[in-house]
């Protein structure tokens, strides 16, 4: 089959790349679309030491599946494959497994090809509606939504994005649903621009508010952005960090787990629940300080950047 191949040092166009073959449980699928993310970009700088064909936001067509009734469905996949039997799978974190392949990331071939295998249970059934230029973006999308699952978002809430790429592009959409107090901080006009004709409120110039934000999401990428995000949350709510992409080597990027790790002594969490515990997880939610009766009141004691010493608990999440 025709693949795009990583082989380390370049990425080549294989006319005959041997065609997959599904093992047990899996399905054979024949893209139909696939979507360029900036993962790909950074595979190529060496993240996941990865070597194979790339890409992992695909739509596609199932021609082979142990369940006959998925044959000639269209469908998109979530990219983990995990063992399902570690005490991380049976304790319902199948995406954190340490045995896990992840498409076109790591240990399994992904789009850029004729065709993937993935399990069955990973696939989902596009709703015809959605037409395969949208279907792509399921796999991004999802991490936006992300966000909501781990963090409860009242209407009250002030939410600060930083960041308008495509993930800040899809998180202001999807957060805008909430009716939380959403501002998005965008670097090009056109990002801000696309934004605002949905009625969102962006900013452009990188002017932060402190101590303005209930939560804050990091979306650049970029050292300069988690301390924008330390400035703009309130004392003792959250940010919740993009570290997927901003631990990746390359690019001058910033280390998010050393910055939060600085900012967690202060915190009144109980430990188990700090940055760190847990595989650098913690588990408050919005507000855990509010709700323990330990909050300041907004626009607290800031040091010389403007950064409150006792913000905090920062959160890492994976998009
Ligand atoms: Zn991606
Ligand atoms: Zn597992």
């Amino acid at each position: 089959m025709q693949a795009l191949v990583f082989d380390g040092a370049r990425v080549r166009y294989d006319p005959a790349y041997p065609d997959p073959c599904p093992p047990p449980g899996e399905a054979l699928v024949r893209v139909t679309a696939a979507g360029i993310c900036s993962t790909d970009l950074e595979i190529l700088r060496g993240y996941m030491s990865f070597r194979g064909v790339l890409g992992h936001e695909f739509v596609g067509v199932v021609e082979a599946a142990p369940d006959p009734a998925w044959v000639g469905r269209r469908v998109v996949g979530e990219i983990n494959a995990a063992c399902g039997t570690c005490p991380t799978c049976r304790a319902g974190r199948p995406t954190h497994c340490p045995q896990r392949t992840t498409l076109g990331i790591s240990g399994r071939d992904g789009a850029f090809a004729r065709y993937l295998t993935l399990p069955l249970t990973n696939l989902h059934v596009a709703p015809e509606e959605v037409t395969d230029a949208a279907a792509i973006f399921t796999e991004p999308l999802a991490a936006a939504l992300e966000v909501l699952q781990q963090v409860h978002l009242p209407p009250t809430a002030r939410v600060a994005v930083l960041g308008a790429g495509r993930l800040g592009q899809l998180l202001a959409r999807v957060l805008r649903l909430t009716g939380c107090e959403l501002v998005v901080w965008a670097r090009y006009p056109a990002q801000a621009a696309r934004l605002r004709r949905l009625g969102v409120d962006v900013r452009e110039s990188p002017d932060y508010p402190a101590a303005w934000a209930d939560v804050v999401i990091e979306a650049t990428g970029r050292p300069e952005g988690f301390m924008a995000a330390r400035r703009l949350v309130c004392p003792r709510h959250l940010s919740w960090v993009d570290a997927g992409r901003s631990q990746r080597p390359g690019g001058g990027r910033g280390d998010p787990g050393r910055l939060a790790l600085r900012s967690v002594p202060s915190c009144p969490a109980p430990a188990g629940e700090r940055v760190g515990a847990g595989g650098g997880f913690d588990r408050c939610g919005v507000s855990s300080g509010c709700r323990r009766g330990r909050a300041g009141p907004r626009g607290a004691t800031r040091d010389a950047q403007g950064v409150d010493p006792h913000a905090g608990p920062v959160r890492l999440g994976i998009a």
